[in-house]
């Protein structure tokens, strides 16, 4: 009954309002109950809401009056909604409040990128809402792994990689889901600063409880555990609380910008500690991937935005998933503020600020130098044909980067290096695509010459 009015309303809405505004905003709407006092309409999201209380609503109350309504007020309630997460077929809530709003009106900054984490889980941190791809499915899998059995397999579990690769979502999903389905089990996160904090209050102060705080739990997870570079009491300090842990089979999770053996100044015995579970590090997500992030990020909170656009954003923006979340949401205020569909065009605009102000346009050119200065190599030699494997394999690795970042087609890459025929193109891109999956000095090579090539 309160459907088939409300498709009666829809149906005049259709004829008054544009197609993308209809889709945008009308399509996902819900008459909720209705009488003489109060109408109560189900809107997609906090977006939604604030178009239809500045836009709509004089429009809708017409409308109501022609389909026999007469209310003394209309309210628009944002609905809490199921929806599908495209990396796993199960459904996730997703309710967006004001908060959220304002997190989509901020753009993340490099501060908060480095900024230390609080002590508590973020809900929002799930293996639902995490989209999985070659970039990340080993930490993914281990990571679910010490989620099912913790404590048992892979401890200590350590993730690393880049700024805003998605360290922070993943090992606090592991702490989310324990918490979920084993509520017994004592979860605690917090960063390695934080932990340095407290150790030093302890000292100070002689604050008590503060050996048992992180000895008593089931599962410890330390964020950013580069900070605690050079701290050597701290790290001493953590050393015991580690032994601690792993002696009781407690589950212990790392995230790190770098692997054990690359933080300065860890002292041995701990560099030897963290060392001895498994370390895993996550890479820029691939174009695919970052197309599934946009859309389903999107979804997430309530628009869908067109394969076009999605694409656009995921070929522009390479650097990492916090700029890649930053630019949509960017891009989903500013249509939201101007009531008009986020479409490429808008996207355009917008990531033409985000490059006029970081211009960092990669060439053809930079990629082979970058490339062969990391190998401390002559760049003519890339170019060159000498077949020494110490040349080889930085020109396999220059070549996959020509594809992987700038989509170059393989007689263009051959062009690029001066030769003629492109099937040495082929063959080096296929082969450092599969050395990536196995080899992890491979792996990492390739990472730092991005960095190097978007720092
Ligand atoms: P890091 O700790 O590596 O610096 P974060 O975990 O803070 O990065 O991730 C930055 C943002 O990007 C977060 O909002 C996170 O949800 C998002 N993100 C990163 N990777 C993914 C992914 N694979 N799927 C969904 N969201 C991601
Ligand atoms: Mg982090």
């Amino acid at each position: 009954m309160l459907n088939a009015l409300w498709q009666s309303v829809l149906g005049e809405i259709e004829l008054s309002v544009s197609h993308g505004n209809f889709e945008t905003w009308f399509k996902h709407t819900e008459l909720l109950s209705y009488d003489d006092e109060l109408v109560v309409i189900g809107v997609a999201n906090i977006f939604a809401k604030r178009q239809f209380e500045v836009k709509f609503d004089k429009q809708i109350r017409e409308i109501l009056v022609r389909n026999g309504i007469t209310t003394k007020r209309i309210t628009y309630q944002v609905k809490t909604v199921k929806k599908r997460v495209i990396s796993r077929e199960t459904t996730s809530e997703t309710d967006l409040t004001s908060a959220r709003v304002d997190e989509l009106m901020s753009t993340p900054t490099a501060s908060q990128a480095t900024k230390p984490s609080s002590s508590t889980l973020n809900p929002r941190y799930t293996f639902d809402s995490f989209i999985v791809g070659s970039s990340n499915d080993l930490a993914y899998t281990a990571c679910q792994a010490a989620a099912v059995n913790p404590g048992t397999k892979y401890n200590p579990l350590f993730i690393y990689g880049g700024v805003g690769l998605g360290k922070t979502h993943l090992i606090q999903a592991v702490g989310n889901e324990i918490a979920k389905t084993h509520p017994k089990m004592k979860v605690m996160y917090l960063s390695s600063e934080t932990f340095m904090k407290e150790f030093l209050e302890h000292i100070r102060f002689k604050k008590a409880g503060f050996s048992d705080k992180y000895r008593n739990v089931d599962v410890l997870i330390v964020d950013d555990m580069q900070f605690i570079a050079g701290k050597e009491k701290t790290q001493e300090e953590f050393f015991h609380t580690f032994n601690a842990l792993h002696q009781a089979n407690k589950q212990i999770i790392i995230g790190s910008d770098k692997p054990p053996r690359s933080i300065p100044t860890l002292t041995e015995r701990l560099r030897s500690r963290l060392e001895w579970g498994m370390a895993i590090d996550i890479q820029m997500p691939d174009f695919e991937t970052r197309c599934a992030i946009v859309k389903t990020k999107a979804a997430q909170s309530g628009v869908e935005i067109s394969d076009e656009t999605a694409e656009f954003l995921a070929q522009n923006i390479k650097t990492n998933v916090r700029e890649l979340e930053g630019a949509l949401n960017q891009l989903l205020a500013y249509a939201e503020m101007r009531g008009v569909t986020p479409d490429i065009s808008i996207a355009e605009g917008l990531i033409g600020n985000i490059r006029h102000s970081r211009p960092q346009h990669v060439t053809p050119k930079q990629i082979i130098d970058k490339t062969a200065r990391h190998f401390q190599i002559d760049s003519k030699e890339i170019c060159g044909s000498k077949r020494d494997k110490h040349i080889v394999v930085p020109r396999q690795i220059a070549m996959y980067l020509l594809r992987s970042e700038l989509h170059l087609s393989f007689p263009r890459i051959a062009n690029e290096l001066g030769r003629k025929d492109h099937t040495t193109a082929i063959h080096s891109v296929d082969k450092i695509e599969k050395s990536i999956k196995l080899d992890l000095l491979i792996r990492e090579q390739v990472a730092e010459i991005r960095e190097k090539l978007y720092a």
